[in-house]
């Protein structure tokens, strides 16, 4: 093993006795590249991140402009930072009417904390309903809504009164009370596998939450800003949701995370206590200018519609291999369904060699994941195919 990889176990925090290990030297479009000149493709996009590319020249340069003009000033909200100001205004100009505030983060997890704590303090209840097999982060309060037991048990005591419900499970919906602040939902449950709701289910949420004045966050983490073949799964979903959470795409590449509400709720945050919920580095102007770039990019490039032709160019080719089980597609994020596990980590391996990055779903070890950069070709989608079949019939 050479001093790199020696110095990566020695030193880096791990997260899994098995990490993939292939050193990136450069990447570019839908490709990544070792120092040795071998080539990947990059069928998961960083989990999502990369909507509009690795190397993208115009979040390149919004990135350099940016980083020269100045980095980082202060704490969140105080002074007037164009990056973030241009931005906040750009995502609420696609959003429907009362979700006009956007507050900036740095993560994921820190937009689903700062959701939640937003529901609890707007309704001043603090029952949080939330769905089995769904990801939400990795942070307490996070980890508290996530649906996956076994990850949650070497950490508790997390935070008290959550309620898990069935996904798609219209009887379980009346578990939604008087008594419940949020019910926070993935609107396609990515890290269980791309579950996709039942027809109605949504409109049945929705309305369930009107009556009983609990707030519908949809974290769309993984599934916004074109990756669901629209700007939002909640428009394809047909309902508006109170919160929205956002993060991965939203930087272009840089950590970026927000929560979207409307000016009337976000400003809770502010009084009651002041300062109710702050942040150094949240919305840093670096990363603003990089996602301001990434969705003028994602809207000019028509990236929505491109997401959701290579999908289904995607589903088309690969459907009716007689290896695949099901295909469960959103967008491009597809779960490509082998039916068991041991078939879909000798796959992942042979994908390794034959030169494909894919990824198994969090609670779901039996589908692998296809989420390339919504720039992705109809020739690279064809040749990423042909790769696959092989791989899938053992000759890679
Ligand atoms: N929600 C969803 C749906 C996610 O997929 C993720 C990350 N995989 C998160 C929240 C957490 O985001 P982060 O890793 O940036 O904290």
């Amino acid at each position: 093993m050479d001093i790199l990889r020696k110095q990566f176990l020695a030193h880096l925090g791990q997260t899994s006795p098995s990490p993939l290990m292939i050193e990136v030297a450069k990447a570019e479009g839908v490709y990544f590249y070792t120092p040795e000149g071998r080539r990947y493709f990059d069928l998961i996009s960083g989990i999502t991140v990369n909507n509009v590319g690795h190397h993208n020249p115009a979040v390149i340069e919004a990135v350099k402009r940016q980083a020269e003009d100045y980095m980082h000033m202060m704490v969140y909200g105080e002074l007037v930072q164009r990056p973030q100001v241009e931005y906040a205004a750009l995502i609420a100009s696609l959003m429907p009417e009362g979700l006009d505030s956007v507050y900036f983060l740095n993560s994921g997890s820190e937009a689903v904390e700062g959701a939640l704590k937003l529901a609890k303090r707007c309704t001043g209840r603090s029952e949080m309903v939330c769905f089995g097999n769904a990801y939400h982060g990795s942070t307490q309060g996070s980890l508290s809504v996530m649906g996956g037991e076994e990850y949650k048990n070497a950490f508790r005591p997390l935070l008290p009164d959550v309620r898990r419900i069935d996904f798609n499970k219209f009887e379980e919906l009346d578990r939604i009370t008087e008594r419940t602040a949020c019910v926070i939902v993935d609107p396609v449950q990515s890290e269980a596998g791309v579950r996709i709701a039942r027809k109605g289910y949504f409109k049945a949420l929705r309305e369930r939450c009107d009556r009983t004045g609990a707030m519908l966050i949809f974290d769309e983490i993984q599934s916004a800003l074109g990756r669901c073949g629209a700007m939002f799964s909640f428009e394809k979903a047909g309902v508006v949701p109170d919160i929205v959470c956002l993060a991965k795409a939203l930087g272009g590449g840089m950590p970026l995370g927000a929560f979207v509400a409307s000016k009337e709720n976000m400003g809770k945050l502010s009084v009651d206590p002041v300062l109710g919920h702050i942040t150094t580095f949240g919305g840093h102007p670096v990363c603003c200018a990089a996602g301001f770039a990434a969705l003028r990019f994602t809207i000019e490039n028509g990236l929505c519609e491109r997401a959701e032709k290579a999908g289904a160019l995607y589903e088309s080719l690969l459907a009716g291999h007689p290896d695949i089980k099901e295909i469960r597609r959103h967008g491009l994020l597809l779960a490509v369904e082998l039916g068991s596990a041991e078939r879909m980590y000798t796959l992942l391996e042979r994908f390794k060699q034959a030169g494909i990055l894919s990824d198994w779903f969090l609670f779901c070890d039996t589908a692998f994941r296809i989420s390339p950069p919504l720039t992705i070709t109809e020739d690279q989608i064809r040749e990423s195919v042909s790769i696959i079949i092989s791989a899938l019939e053992g000759r890679s």
